[in-house]
């Protein structure tokens, strides 16, 4: 069996790896020029550990992660006003989580990554042709592939969705954020952030940091906006709306790097996410969002449900449909999750971010880790 995957994302090389593995030839293509380097932290955890276990991944995962202590939501000062112990929720989780830039769980998935997987950078996929047969993939170099399965995991945005199910509107919802990431050195900084995940505690914007171990910094900013196009220079946007958030943040803004990640805070919701030879993975079929904080770790899975249901069924067609039957459930829950943590992820009112500090205070409680993180950081316990 022959199968041909756009983006080499997590939900897409994982698929290629589980695929390969149960004697699928397999084809990768990823219109970067290569890996992505813009970074942001990942808590993977819940529905994607077992993949990550079945793929022979975690020790990498551990070696590469981070197991941060706590989250400070922290004043102008840089003094905590409310933490929220991430050990907790770790202990919740069984010990089954870690903290992971993006780019190295790609690295991680992309080690194991069987010789035999064709993987292409620079490409994309131009057009898609089906019959009762095999699907016929033709690339933007004008090469053609024949093959028995196309998977779009090429993220937020496919062009797999575009060419063969329909204009991006028709699927995807904004939330009312914007998103940038990058990554930066500054040891005067890295010093005053410490040993803690430290996010301004503010309203309408915050800025979250981490220190990583070779002493760099990774900054996330978020912005609430009703306006969801996406600005011409994201990082002139930045600076306008998180300058005045107060402790580091200025200083962290001028060391905005050209390159950064830059998106909508949003989700994919499509009543189907197959038709025909064509089956659409990861956030490209069913993106939860960062509120939601499991869309990496809901990918990998994707990928294991519809590798175990490829090989149970003789069928492409029925084993697609019991993979989107198996998956969709868990997909609709974390989507819920992600709406519901909007409110509370960056406050928009003064009362908002008053409960939220007192929210964050019973996470101490026993027994309250789990309640508060799903609902403080999008953190669903339902996978736990
Ligand atoms: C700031 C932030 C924080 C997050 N935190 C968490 C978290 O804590 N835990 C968690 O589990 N998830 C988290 N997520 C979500 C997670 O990052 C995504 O759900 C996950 O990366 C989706 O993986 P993917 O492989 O489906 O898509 P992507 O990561 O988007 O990968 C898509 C791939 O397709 C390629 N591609 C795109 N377009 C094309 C094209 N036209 N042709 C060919 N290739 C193409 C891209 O280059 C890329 O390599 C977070 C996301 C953000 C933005």
């Amino acid at each position: 069996m022959r199968a041909v995957v756009c983006g080499a994302g997590i939900s897409g090389l994982s698929a290629a790896a589980f695929l390969s593995r149960n004697g699928w030839q397999v084809s990768v293509v990823d219109h970067a020029e290569g890996p992505r380097p813009q970074g942001y932290m990942i808590d993977f955890f819940g529905p994607g550990w077992q993949a990550a276990a079945s793929l022979g991944i975690l020790p990498r995962l551990r070696e590469l992660g981070y197991q941060i202590q706590r989250l400070d939501y922290v004043a102008r000062n840089g003094k905590a006003r409310a933490s929220l112990p991430f050990s907790g929720f770790a202990e919740v989780a069984r010990g089954k989580l870690t903290s992971i830039l993006r780019p190295d769980l790609e690295l991680a998935i992309r080690e194991m990554l069987p010789t035999a997987v064709e993987l292409h950078y620079g490409r994309t996929v131009a057009a898609v042709g089906q019959s009762r047969d095999a699907v016929t993939v033709t690339l933007d170099d004008g090469m053609v592939h024949e093959a028995d399965l196309l998977i779009g995991a090429d993220g937020i945005h496919s062009v797999i969705r575009e060419i063969v199910f329909g204009p991006e509107e028709e699927f995807f919802h904004y939330l009312g954020f914007q998103v940038g990431a990058y990554s930066f050195s500054d040891p005067e900084l890295a010093e005053r952030i410490g040993d803690r995940f430290a996010v301004t505690d503010t309203r309408n914007a915050a800025m979250f940091f981490y220190r990583l171990r070779d002493g760099s910094i990774t900054a996330m900013a978020v912005h609430r906006t009703d306006n969801p196009a996406l600005p011409d220079d994201p990082q002139a946007l930045l600076r306008s709306r998180c300058r005045d958030l107060g402790w580091i943040c200025p200083a962290a803004l001028d060391r905005c790097p050209e390159d950064i990640y830059y998106d909508h805070v949003a989700q994919i919701r499509m009543p189907r996410w197959r038709t025909g030879r064509v089956v659409l993975l990861g956030d490209a079929a069913a993106a939860v969002s960062l509120l939601a904080g499991q869309g990496a770790s809901l990918g990998m899975a994707a990928a294991y449900v519809l590798t175990e249901e490829l090989n149970q069924h003789p069928g492409i067609s029925s084993g697609l449909a019991t993979f989107e039957a198996r998956l969709r459930p868990l997909v609709t829950e974390h989507q819920k999750a992600g709406v519901s943590a909007a409110q509370w992820f960056v406050p928009a009112t003064r009362g908002a971010s008053f409960v939220r500090r007192s929210a964050i205070r019973l996470a101490k409680m026993p027994g309250m880790t789990r309640v508060i993180s799903s609902a403080v950081i999008g953190k669903s316990g339902a996978a736990l």
